[in-house]
């Protein structure tokens, strides 16, 4: 057998590899997002080669504007797991995920990603997210966010009190 048959063998329709199991999973859920009135987006998250918890996007069933795939998945997953370090988990998401969901994910310590859509699709369906990762490059003063800094010095006694504090779980 060659190589290429070989990883027909693994990856093909009949026989599954685990990665195009769990991505085809986070697909269905997309699937079932749109039937249920959310966005066309699912996320897996696995550890070990398991599951250990699932999103959708619930924004408008939820009126929640982070209730994206990852975050919901995430959220799942850490409550699972008990824990808010997802080192060690891989997630699975049927879309590329919006700097939202991207930052979860850096937060989550997950450390890899399997996706489906790209950014370009989306956008084409209407969830172009590209204008939030230009602004975030941009200046606070630059951006369409309108942002005014005040009361810094008052707003640093939370920081004195943290770095002060012997006995917080560092994260
Ligand atoms: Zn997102």
């Amino acid at each position: 057998m060659t190589e290429e048959k070989a990883g027909d063998a693994l990856c093909g329709e009949k026989d599954m590899c685990p990665q195009e199991r769990f991505m085809r999973q986070a697909i269905k859920l997309a699937r079932q997002s749109v039937e249920q009135g959310g966005g066309p987006f699912g996320a897996v998250i696995v550890k070990e080669g398991k599951v250990v918890a699932t999103g959708h996007n619930q924004v408008v069933p939820s009126c929640d504007p982070t209730a994206h795939a990852e975050v919901s998945a995430i959220r799942a997953a850490a409550a699972a797991l008990g824990t808010f370090d997802l080192s060690g988990c891989e997630i699975y998401t049927s879309c590329e995920p919006c700097p939202m969901c991207l930052g979860a994910i850096y937060w989550a310590r997950i450390g890899r990603m399997y996706y489906g859509c790209d950014q370009q699709d989306a956008a084409r369906i209407g969830f172009d997210d590209s204008f939030i990762y230009r602004e975030m490059a941009l200046d606070p003063v630059r951006r369409r966010l309108v942002s005014c800094r005040m009361l810094a010095d008052e707003a640093r006694e939370a920081f004195r009190a943290w770095e002060a504090k012997p006995d917080k779980t560092e994260y």
